[in-house]
Parts: C-alpha cells; sequence; structure tokens
C-alpha cells in the first residue's frame, strides 16, 4: 500500500487499537496485515504472521475450521464477501481470551466477515474481520434457559410441580394424533385422593399441601415411560396420560400406583376405609378404531373414578371409550 509515511503510521496505530482482529491478505492467501488483536488473541507474533499463508499459520493440531479453510478458498476464487456467523460456526480459529483459556483449548466464540477489497482489475485483496462473539453467546444461553424455565413455569402446577391442564391440552393432541396414526390406544387414569376433605379438617391445610406434593412424588418414581405425565386436573384430582399401553397394562399400572401410594402409610384418621391415606382410580381407554375428543376421555375416565369410589374406594375402576 502505497500511503504517505504519517498517514500509513495512524492506520498502523488505528488497525493496532481496534477491539478486534484484523488480517488483511492477497490473492494467494499470504497474510499482509496481522493485528495487535491476533497477536494478542492467537499467541502469533506479526513477524512470523507477515507473508505466511493462513491456512497453515496456526500449529499443527490446533487449525482453523473447515468452515474456514472453505470460506476463504470460495472468497479466493469467487471474490465474494462471506459471513461466518458464531450460531452457525462458533469458533473457526483457534484465538483464545487467555493463556488459561488456551491451555484448556477453550476459544473465543467468533463472528467473522471477509470482504473482497478490488484495488484495480488484477489486484485484490481480502479482509477477515473477527469480532468477539462470546458476550453475545453467553446472553443468548442466559435467555433461552430463561425461556425454557418460563414455558417450564407456563405448564407446571406450583405446588405439587405436577403438569398442568394446559400441558395435559397440548400433549393430548400430540398423542391422540400420534395414537390414531399408528393404530395404537391411549388410555387415561384420573385419580382421586380418598376423604382427603377430613384429611384438611384433620390435620389442617399445611399438611394437605404437603400430602399432595409427597403423593405426586411416589407417583412420579412409578413411570417410566418420557411420555408418561402427571397432571394435576383439580385439587387432589391428578391425571396420568398412557400412550401406546394395553387396556390389562394401564390396568396393572393404575393399581401399582394405587398400591405405592397406600405402602407409604401415610396416617389418616380421618379416613373412612383406613387409618392411612389411599386413592381411588379411574381407567379410560381409546381403542385405536373409536375417535374421541380429550373431553370424552376424560368423561369416560371420570365415570370410571365414580365407580372406583361407589365400589368402597382405594380401588380401580377401568371403563372403553364407547363408539
Ligand atoms: P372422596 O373420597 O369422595 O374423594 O372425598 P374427598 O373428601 O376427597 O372429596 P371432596 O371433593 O369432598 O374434597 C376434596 C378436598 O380436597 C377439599 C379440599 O379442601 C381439598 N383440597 C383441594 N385442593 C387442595 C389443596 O391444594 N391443598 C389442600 N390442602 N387441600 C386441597
Ligand atoms: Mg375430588
Ligand atoms: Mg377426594
Amino acid at each position: 500500500m502505497n500511503l504517505p509515511l504519517q498517514l500509513n503510521s495512524i492506520c498502523s496505530k488505528i488497525w493496532d487499537t481496534v477491539k478486534f482482529g484484523l488480517i488483511l491478505i492477497d490473492d494467494k492467501g499470504e497474510i499482509l496485515l496481522w493485528n495487535q488483536w491476533m497477536v494478542k488473541h492467537s499467541g502469533i507474533s506479526v513477524d512470523i504472521a507477515i507473508n505466511h499463508p493462513i491456512e497453515s499459520l496456526f500449529h499443527e493440531g490446533i487449525t482453523p475450521s473447515p468452515s474456514f479453510r472453505t470460506a476463504i478458498k470460495n472468497a479466493l476464487s469467487y471474490k465474494l464477501p462471506i459471513v461466518l456467523s458464531s450460531a452457525l460456526h462458533q469458533s473457526p480459529l483457534p484465538l483464545y481470551a487467555s493463556p488459561v483459556a488456551a491451555h484448556e483449548q477453550n476459544r473465543i466464540h467468533q463472528s467473522i466477515t471477509i470482504s473482497p477489497i478490488t484495488w484495480d482489475e488484477n489486484t485484490h485483496r481480502f479482509l477477515i474481520q473477527i469480532v468477539d462473539a462470546s458476550i453475545h453467546v453467553k446472553r443468548e444461553r442466559v435467555l433461552k434457559s430463561q425461556s425454557d424455565q418460563l414455558s417450564k413455569d407456563a405448564t407446571t402446577d406450583s405446588l405439587t410441580g405436577a403438569r398442568n391442564r394446559r400441558y395435559f391440552d397440548d400433549r393430548y393432541e400430540v398423542e391422540f394424533g400420534r395414537a390414531k396414526r399408528q393404530g395404537t390406544p391411549i388410555s387415561l387414569l384420573m385419580l382421586d385422593v380418598d376423604f382427603f376433605k377430613q384429611y384438611n379438617d384433620h390435620y389442617g391445610h399445611q399438611a394437605g399441601d404437603d400430602a399432595l406434593i409427597f403423593i405426586v412424588n411416589i407417583i412420579k418414581t412409578q413411570l417410566h415411560r418420557a411420555t408418561d405425565i402427571v397432571v394435576r386436573y383439580g385439587g387432589e384430582e391428578f391425571l396420568v396420560m398412557l400412550p401406546d399401553c394395553t387396556e390389562e397394562g394401564c390396568i396393572h399400572l393404575a393399581d401399582k400406583l394405587r398400591t405405592a401410594v397406600f405402602d407409604q402409610k401415610i396416617p389418616h384418621h380421618g379416613s373412612g376405609i383406613a387409618d392411612c391415606i389411599s386413592i381411588s382410580v379411574g381407567v379410560a381407554t381409546k381403542l385405536p378404531e373409536t375417535d374421541c375428543t380429550s373431553a370424552k376421555l376424560l368423561q369416560t375416565a371420570d365415570a370410571a373414578l365414580y365407580d372406583a369410589k361407589r365400589k368402597g374406594r382405594n380401588c380401580v375402576r377401568h371403563r372403553v371409550v364407547s363408539v
């Protein structure tokens, strides 16, 4: 570059002051400019970098990523600008925030732009700008985990940690659609704590809350498929949706849940049927050949639960959705 001496030294001060990496290469990929930001974060001095092909500059084993090599090759061949965003290409070059980070191979997240500069028809140069995107990546991760937490909060019952009705409605659409496509049954368990009003009256509302939390945790320990979810349907009533489970299978599971709660022997001296907490369970199954809304499945499970209550509580009753 034939710049007047003073301008040349001002330019060199500017590119060594900027807080991002600046590399200028010629049309063979050899380095003409390597600023101080690059020295600091690559550990490679200006003397070593200048006139070196950018491809072979970094140490063996710590090479630029294939996406960076391809970007350079394409920029040189087609003389087009290229952007490597930090979202898609986290850390193309071996650049580090500190010697400790270098030792741990913990690269800076980078946003890279390659811009062709045409001096004249036959002279092309390529300016590579590298911005430290670590702060943006970190902020994006925090925002993502906050938004994951918010959507979990919006679908979770705050007392028991079970899922809420909104989550159930969404899941039902998904699972019902899948059951229909695959021709598999879908079952719903409706669980209700027996004589819970008397439990509150006898032990107090706080003890009642603790018992509900405990019961949900017991139920969760008995469910092993990712698709088997516990939903708080109302006060002391819970749902468990069981996609692709046979009639016998879901009746067996319902009784396993009932037994698991009963076996905890949580004292309940106000109960009309035992001296500890028990649950009644209504099971509704929709067979592959029947069509049915979530309301119809809920109604059938509710009717089966009513059967269990009438039968004396602490038991399981089953109904199939009628066509
Ligand atoms: P059944 O065996 O027929 O189900 O009798 P039950 O007493 O359990 O049924 P009922 O519907 O008469 O009473 C339900 C009770 O559940 C009344 C209400 O105080 C209690 N309950 C509902 N939600 C909560 C809650 O969040 N915390 C506590 N502690 N109690 C609750
Ligand atoms: Mg109830
Ligand atoms: Mg009850």
